[in-house]
């Protein structure tokens, strides 16, 4: 008996090593030149091995065995790197507007953007919506994080506000963003008063919650950081800091006024002082260059022949009408010429504030009433303009996929083609490191475990067209 048992014993274990499933996976990449943006090289003759929409195993084609997966793409050689990260997004303009800002979706996908910040906005029921679809794969599109809607004063510049008057209100608001839950606080400076906001900063800082946005210009951005304050969208509030002209100004109580003369009395020493501070405390600045040099433009540049217009619904495109009719009176006013230099400054700060460890995010501030910064290419734009401004095509690439996942704490899940990271990847024809303008070259998308093919994200640009 027992020797009969020890045979079919042995037999058994022969059975089974027989029978070890070979590694099955959904989805398996081969031929692939993985960008590693974090070292700067590229990695060739690879294959990525991905179950659902994670990142299991990154291995050598000749080292690859008997691997097999539901599905195979052929990267046949291609660039293959983390989809892109638009930081600085805006979903708004109202319920009605709704229906054409889901289809932008289309457009973010269709430019290789894989996940968005949304900086605020008043159609978060829809966006919230949209994002559970796209998370659960019945909706293609970007993943969402979100501030909901923003806080403001008084009397808040955009719909959908939360208005913010003390320290009661911020404690309110507060519970309000908790209770969606918002990814992040975004603040804005439409009527915000100085102690409101800083009573925002220290209310959420005591919640650990993230914030960003703009500055009442009656503050100090080392102020405001000092406080809690995680990060700056834009560069007017760090800008202002580097002048010598900043607690002057700050005292004539003029607003944005201050920014011509900010802008001429720029110190780039005193503004490396204010960039370190910045870095020590982890800050985080999106400077928003690209739709900078749109709007110092807007009110002489014809858009009307935009190869995206089209793609744009006739609501978002009327949205677009404000921000003409400002420029074209600025353009009128003795001091027409303010945007054009604090732009050329804007790009002066940039390379320096990279230097001294401040982390930078590409965010492009596409969305309805941002005229012409289309979805997608708005961040292919701002890619090209920090490259412009001094960073190299590496470090251009780290602020928008390596730098977008650190300001949420979540960069074990992203940033890189590697084990255990989401599989949010995309295909290029050419390099991306040795010219940035290749970044272009986007031709599959792969998000959420689903391939998108250069046909599938030309039919699902087909679809949302005028
Ligand atoms: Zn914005």
């Amino acid at each position: 008996m027992r020797k009969i048992n020890l045979f079919f014993g042995f037999i058994f274990i022969l059975l089974s090593w027989k029978n070890i499933p070979e590694p099955k996976y959904d989805l398996l990449i081969v031929n692939a030149k993985i960008v590693d943006v974090n070292q700067g090289k590229i990695l060739s003759w690879k294959f990525i091995a991905i179950n659902h929409d994670t990142i299991q195993l990154v291995g050598d084609m000749r080292k690859m065995g008997n691997i097999s997966a539901t599905k195979i793409v052929d990267a046949k050689n291609q660039y293959v790197m983390p989809g892109l990260w638009d930081n600085h997004v805006h979903f708004r303009g109202g319920e009605a507007l709704a229906q054409e800002n889901k289809n932008l979706l289309a457009l973010y996908l269709a430019y290789g953007v894989t996940t968005v910040r949304d900086c605020g906005g008043d159609i978060t029921p829809h966006l919230l919506g949209w994002r559970k679809e796209i998370k659960e794969g019945t909706l293609a599109g970007p993943t969402i994080f979100t501030s909901g809607p923003k806080l403001d004063g008084a009397k808040p510049t955009w719909a959908g506000s939360i208005r913010v008057l003390n320290q009661q209100d911020a404690e309110k608001a507060l519970d309000d963003l908790q209770a969606i839950p918002s990814d992040f606080v975004k603040i804005y400076d439409g009527s915000l008063t100085s102690d409101a906001y800083l009573a925002i900063l220290k209310e959420a800082k005591k919640r650990g919650l993230k914030t960003t946005g703009h500055m009442p210009l009656t503050t100090n951005i080392l102020t405001a950081v000092d406080n809690g304050l995680n990060g700056s969208e834009h560069l007017y509030y760090v800008l202002k800091s580097c002048s010598p002209k900043a607690d002057s100004l700050t005292k004539l109580n003029i607003g944005y006024q201050m920014m011509s003369t900010i802008a001429n009395t720029y110190d780039p020493a005193l503004a490396v002082q204010v960039y370190h501070h910045l870095a020590e405390k982890n800050f985080f600045v999106t400077p928003t260059l690209y739709i900078g040099q749109i709007l110092a433009h807007v009110a002489t540049d014809d858009h009307s022949h935009d190869a995206l217009l089209p793609y744009i619904g006739k609501g978002i495109q009327a949205t677009y009408a404000g921000r003409v009719e400002n420029a074209k009176r600025a353009a009128k006013s003795a001091t027409g010429d303010i945007h054009n230099k604090t732009e050329e400054v804007f790009g002066e700060m940039v390379k320096p504030m990279y230097d001294a460890g401040v982390t930078l995010l590409a965010g492009s501030d596409c969305g309805a009433f941002n005229s012409y910064t289309y979805p997608g290419e708005a961040i292919h734009g701002e890619l090209k303009a920090l490259v412009k401004s001094g960073l190299t095509p590496q470090q251009a690439l780290q602020t928008s996929f390596v730098n977008g996942p650190k300001f949420f704490d979540k960069s074990a899940s992203y940033g890189s083609i590697s084990k255990g990271k989401l599989a949010d990847i995309i295909f290029l024809k050419e390099n991306p490191l040795a010219n940035i303008q290749n970044i272009d070259s986007v031709q599959t998308v792969i998000t959420k475990g689903k391939v998108y093919t250069q046909k599938d994200l030309n039919q699902m640009l087909a679809k949302i067209k005028n």
